[in-house]
């Protein structure tokens, strides 16, 4: 955020909050307005198993559940059943599956004094769910998390981890594997000892936080009776298949196990959405570029190249890497841009003028688009801060767009 700040409070940056691209303003109005556009907007909404029973009541994307207890307007709404069970079986064992498992097992009167959305606090402080399970496809050595924020679940006070001694047996690709990637192997090291230094039963008042591998989900269950709601996930049981130097896939056994559970949350991933006239590879949720300028098509012909378009982030990338990963990615794009610019590959003012931040502002104004300028961003960051710190908590969130826009123009 103190980044963020700084380039926004730039005189040369304006902001334009409550915009939104597709609706408050198209593409093309926009690349008619500037002579560069660079497209930064990640990924809002999830990749799909695409098995049976997908959608039954109980099951909840990471995003949505993310959304909801931190205080997204969108998310506000969710309101997850935490009472009707004490089991929830997280899919994914990314950094996002791992943020979801602390927030359910982590004790409410620690979370009671960060910035999560009060709604999301009240339900935690009524949930009945003890035991979580994390649940991945590959085996200890290929989990996606990464290290610190392993450890950051795994020092929970009072939580008891199980992991099966026998998924920590390495064959020689994982070796090779922990050889050669630092993050791999920390977080490797970090779940053997947690393995080996746990408990063989919990007490009977600690919350439970179970890693379980090599197990795919292949379908879920309905508690029966045409119900409608999750009670189970069918798993395939997995091995892994080298396909290629340092890169093993999990492959199905033939071989099922059920797990029983009232919550399931997926965090398989993110996916961005296309807006209109945004070429969109669809398969892997990107738009197609090179080093950040946006390919006409999707052939990857280097030479269609749609002049004056950029991307950067997950937009460019697909859903992975975290703040540092991002700022490689910008510079790479930034670098870009400055090169068409000084090869004359982008119009510019004297070539071809364009309205800029006056016609956007005018084109706001006709269609009765409230844009939110960073002052007003200021105020409901300094209200947000304002109420939390009457809850002893950094900040409280507002969580609807009325209040928002209210604080907003005050
Ligand atoms: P992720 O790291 O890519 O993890 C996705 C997980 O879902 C992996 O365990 C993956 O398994 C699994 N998966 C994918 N498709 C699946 C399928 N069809 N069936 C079963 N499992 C499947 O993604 P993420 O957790 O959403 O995080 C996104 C990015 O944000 C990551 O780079 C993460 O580090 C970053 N992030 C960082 C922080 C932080 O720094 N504090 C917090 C949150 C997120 P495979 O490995 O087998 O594909």
């Amino acid at each position: 955020m103190n980044q963020f700040s700084k380039a926004a409070q730039h005189e040369r940056c304006s902001f334009f909050g409550n915009v939104i691209l597709g609706s408050s303003v198209s593409l093309s109005e926009l690349r008619e307005l500037y002579h560069v556009v660079v497209l930064a907007y990640g990924a809002e909404s999830d990749r799909a198993l695409g098995i049976p029973g997908e959608y039954l009541s109980g099951i909840h994307s990471a995003r949505e559940f993310v959304w909801w207890y931190n205080g997204h307007p969108d998310g506000k709404n969710l309101s997850p059943d935490l009472k009707s069970t004490d089991t929830a079986v997280i899919l994914g064992q990314g950094n996002v599956a791992l943020d979801v498992a602390r927030i359910l097992l982590q004790s409410t009167s620690v979370l009671a004094t960060t910035d999560i959305a009060s709604h999301a606090l009240e339900a935690l402080e009524q949930s009945s769910i003890r035991k979580v399970y994390l649940v991945g496809r590959r085996g200890p050595a290929q989990a996606a998390c990464t290290a610190k924020e392993l450890r950051e679940v795994l020092g929970i006070k009072d939580l008891y981890i199980h992991i099966n001694e026998v998924d920590l047996h390495k064959s020689p690709e994982d070796e090779e594997v922990l050889k050669n990637n630092r993050i791999h192997r920390r977080v490797y090291e970090l779940l053997s000892k947690a393995a080996t230094s746990a408990p063989s039963h919990p007490s009977s008042s600690q919350r439970e936080l179970h890693f379980v591998f090599f197990r795919k989900p292949d379908r879920f269950l309905d508690s029966g009776e045409g119900s409608g709601r999750v009670a189970g996930v069918h798993f395939e049981k997995t091995m892994l298949k080298a396909v290629g130097p340092g890169k093993q896939i999990a492959v199905g056994t033939g071989s099922y196990e059920d797990l029983d559970c009232g919550l399931v949350l997926k965090s398989i991933g993110y996916k961005s959405v296309p807006v209109d006239g945004l070429p969109f590879d669809h398969e892997k949720g990107v738009v197609p570029n090179i080093k950040g300028r946006v390919l006409a098509e999707t052939s990857g012909d280097p030479t269609q190249l749609e002049k004056g378009l950029y991307v950067c982030g997950w937009l460019k990338r697909g859903p992975t890497g975290i703040i540092a990963t991002n700022l490689y990615c910008a510079e790479e794009t930034v670098a870009s841009i400055s090169e068409d610019v000084h090869q004359g590959e982008i119009a510019s003012a004297s070539t071809l003028p364009k309205p800029g931040r006056q016609g956007l502002l005018q084109l706001l104004d006709n269609r009765d688009v409230r844009a939110v300028p960073f002052s007003a961003w200021e105020k409901i960051d300094s209200e947000e801060r304002r109420l939390g710190n009457l809850r002893s908590k950094p900040r409280e969130k507002l969580t609807t767009y009325e209040n928002l826009l209210k604080v907003a123009t005050e």
